[in-house]
C-alpha cells in the first residue's frame, strides 16, 4: 500500500489535556482489530486503558493491544506498519522486544491517536486487561483515577511523559490489589554496580546489610567496592564486554556515576534483568544540554545558557550573555573538572583544550547559597526526598554539607516538590540528585542532575532513619521505601580531600578525629591519595546546624594521609 491508501495515518505528539470520554474511540478500536483481523484471523486486538472504559475521562487516545509470542512481534509490526502505524516517536520509546507503534484514525471528521501495544506472551497483558475490567466494573475506582488525571493537568496541559508517570503510584498499588504486584528482587539475589568508587563502595555496605550479594565493574582492581564485592570484573565503564560478564548471574544493575557507557548500559538492557535508572536518565543527565533542556520543560529554571559549537561562536555567545560566565564541557565533567570561568576576554587564552567542542557556555551566578535535594523513587512510583542540605564547594568540589539548610519552609517544599517532578517525569526508579542554586531573591535555580546517591546526601548514613544507599537499594529492589526523617536535630559532613604529592595513603589522626563527640568517620580505601581525591568523609550529628558543622570540621582537621601506615 502506498502511504496515501493507507488506512491509518500520522501520529502526533502533543501534551496531555483531559477530555470526556468519547464513545466514538470504541468504534475505533473495532476498526483496528477488523483490519489486523483481516490478515491474521489469529489476532485479536484488544481494546485497553481509559478509552476503553465507559465514561471515563482521559487524554483521547485510543490504547490497543495485540498479545503474541515473542517470536512473532516482527511480523505483527510489519502487518500493522503496512497499515499505516509507525514507529513511537518520543524520547523513551518502549523496546523493540514490546513495541508500541503509534498511528492515527478519521471518524466522522475527528483524527483518533491511537497507541498499538504489541506484548509478548508473559508480559503485562493480562494485567491491562484486569486494570479494564476492574475501571469498567467499579464506579468508585472510575471517580478516583478520574480525580487524579484531573489533578495532574489542573495547572494546563502537561508533557507526555510527565502526566504517564504522575499516574504511575495510584495505578501500581491498583495492580497490586488485583494481584498483579511485581515480586519484590529479594537476598541473596547479586545486585550489579557499575561503577567501584565510594558511592559503589557505600551502596554496597548497604545492600550487604539487607542480605544481597555484589558484583561491579571498575577499570581499577584495587577500587574502593573490592571491600564489599563479592566479584570485581576489572574493565573500562565502556567496555560492553567487561560489563556482560559482570552482568552475569545478577538480578538487577545499577549504577553509581552518570558517565558509564550508554552503549553499556544499552547493551545490558536485554529484558533479562532491569536496569535501574534505565538508559533514559542516563542519557538526560550525562549530557548538560539535554540536561537544561529537560529541566526547563519541566518548569525548572537554570542558568542562562548558550550551546556553542565551535570557538568561532564563542563570541556570539559571550556577547549576548555577558561576562562572568562558566564554559563547560557537555559531556564528561564532574567535581568542577572540564569546566572554565571566564571573567573576561583575557581567560579565553588560557581554555583548557580538554573541554573540547561543542560546549555549554552559561552565565555565572551570583547565588546566596548552594542546596541539593537527594529523591529516591521506586518500582511502585512513590517518591520520597531527603531533607534539602546545604553544601559549600571548594573550586567546584564539595566540601561541605549541613542539613537541616536553614531555609524557609516554602523554599524547602519548592525544592522538594521539584525534585520530585523531575524524577517523575524521568520515570526515574532509584535515586536522583537535584544541586540547586538559592538566589538572593530567595527563587530556585537547578545547576545539576544526577540519577544517583550523591556526596550531599553521605550525611543521611548516621543522620536519617534510612540512609541514601539503603533508600536506592530499596527503590531498585522494589521494595517500599524508608523514613527519611533525621535522626538528630542537625547533621554535617565534611569531606576528606587529598592533598600534596601522589603518594600511598594511610590516615593519621583517626584517634583524635573520633575524640570529637557524636561524629562518624568513613574512609574509602583508596591505596592511593593526590591532590583533592575524595579520601573519605567526616559526619557528625549536634543540635544545631553549627554545632555539628563544628565538630564535622574538628574532626576532618585532625585526618592526614601518610605514605606509610603508623609504626607499631
Ligand atoms: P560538576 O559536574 O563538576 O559537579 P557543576 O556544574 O555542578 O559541575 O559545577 C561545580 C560547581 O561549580 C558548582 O557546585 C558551583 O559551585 C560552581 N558553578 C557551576 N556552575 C556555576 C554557575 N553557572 N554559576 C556559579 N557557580 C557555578
Ligand atoms: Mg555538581
Amino acid at each position: 500500500m502506498t502511504s496515501a491508501t493507507k488506512p491509518i495515518g500520522t501520529y502526533e505528539r502533543l501534551a496531555a489535556e483531559v477530555h470526556e470520554w468519547d464513545p466514538k474511540t470504541v468504534d475505533v478500536a473495532a476498526r483496528v482489530n477488523e483490519m489486523v483481523r483481516e490478515r491474521r484471523p489469529d489476532l485479536t486486538v484488544e481494546h485497553i486503558g481509559s478509552t476503553s472504559v465507559p465514561g471515563l475521562p482521559g487524554k483521547g487516545i485510543v490504547d490497543l493491544s495485540i498479545e503474541t509470542t515473542p517470536e512473532d512481534i516482527p511480523a505483527v509490526v510489519e502487518l500493522v506498519y503496512d497499515l499505516g502505524f509507525g514507529p513511537q516517536p518520543g524520547p523513551d520509546p518502549w523496546p523493540p522486544s514490546r513495541p508500541m507503534p503509534v498511528g492515527s484514525y478519521e471518524l466522522d471528521g475527528h483524527q483518533y491517536r491511537i497507541h498499538l501495544h504489541v506484548q509478548p506472551v508473559g508480559g503485562d497483558f493480562p494485567r491491562d486487561i484486569a486494570f479494564r475490567d476492574a475501571l469498567r466494573n467499579d464506579p468508585d475506582l472510575r471517580k478516583q483515577y478520574e480525580l487524579l488525571k484531573r489533578g495532574i493537568t489542573d495547572a494546563g496541559p502537561v508533557e507526555g511523559l510527565r502526566y504517564t508517570h504522575s499516574k504511575t503510584a495510584w495505578i501500581l498499588q491498583v495492580y497490586r490489589r488485583l494481584g498483579f504486584a511485581p515480586p519484590p528482587i529479594a537476598p541473596p539475589s547479586t545486585i550489579g554496580i557499575l561503577g567501584g568508587g565510594q558511592l559503589g563502595r557505600m551502596l554496597g555496605f548497604a545492600a550487604r546489610e539487607m542480605g544481597y550479594r555484589i558484583v561491579a565493574l571498575d577499570p581499577d582492581p584495587d577500587a574502593p567496592i573490592t571491600g564489599v564485592a563479592d566479584r570485581l570484573e576489572v574493565g573500562a565503564y565502556d567496555d560492553i564486554e567487561a560489563a556482560r560478564r559482570m552482568a552475569k548471574g545478577c538480578s538487577i544493575i545499577t549504577y553509581e556515576l552518570e558517565h558509564v557507557g550508554q552503549q553499556v548500559v544499552a547493551a545490558l538492557e536485554d529484558r533479562k534483568r532491569p536496569i535501574r535508572p534505565g538508559q533514559y536518565p542516563l542519557k538526560l543527565t550525562a549530557d548538560r544540554v539535554a540536561e537544561r533542556k529537560f529541566v526547563e520543560a519541566n518548569e525548572g529554571r537554570v542558568a542562562e545558557w548558550r550551546e556553542v559549537a565551535g570557538p568561532s561562536d564563542l563570541f556570539e555567545a559571550i556577547a549576548e550573555l555577558g561576562y562572568p560566565l562558566r564554559l563547560k564541557a557537555v559531556r564528561g565533567g564532574y567535581d568542577g573538572r572540564s569546566q572554565e570561568r571566564l571573567r573576561s576576554h583575557a581567560d579565553l587564552e588560557s581554555i583548557d583544550p580538554r573541554i573540547g567542542w561543542p560546549a555549554l557556555i552559561e552565565r555565572e551566578l551570583d547565588f546566596e547559597a548552594e542546596l541539593s535535594v537527594v529523591v529516591a523513587r521506586n518500582v511502585d512510583g512513590i517518591s520520597r526526598a531527603f531533607p534539602v542540605a546545604r553544601n559549600t564547594h571548594d573550586n567546584g568540589i564539595l566540601a561541605e554539607s549541613v542539613v537541616p539548610a536553614g531555609v524557609p519552609a516554602a523554599i524547602e517544599d519548592e525544592a522538594t516538590t521539584l525534585a520530585k517532578n523531575l524524577a517523575t517525569s524521568m520515570g526515574l526508579v532509584g535515586t536522583l540528585t537535584v544541586e540547586l542554586f538559592l538566589m538572593r531573591d530567595g527563587s530556585l535555580v537547578v545547576n545539576e542532575l544526577a540519577p544517583r546517591v550523591h556526596n550531599s546526601g553521605h550525611w543521611s548514613i548516621e543522620g536519617a532513619i534510612t540512609s541514601q544507599f539503603e533508600q536506592h537499594i530499596r527503590a531498585i529492589c522494589g521494595l517500599p521505601l524508608g523514613s527519611v526523617d533525621m535522626r538528630a536535630p542537625a547533621v554535617a559532613m565534611v569531606n576528606l580531600l587529598g592533598e600534596g604529592a601522589p603518594r600511598p595513603a594511610h590516615p593519621t589522626g583517626i584517634y583524635e578525629a573520633l575524640e570529637v563527640p557524636d561524629t562518624h568517620l568513613h574512609v574509602y580505601d583508596k591505596h592511593n591519595v593526590f591532590e583533592r581525591r575524595k579520601m573519605g568523609h567526616v559526619t557528625a550529628l549536634g543540635s544545631t546546624p553549627d554545632e555539628a558543622l563544628a565538630r564535622a570540621r574538628q574532626a576532618a582537621g585532625h585526618i592526614g594521609w601518610a605514605p606509610e601506615p603508623p609504626a607499631a
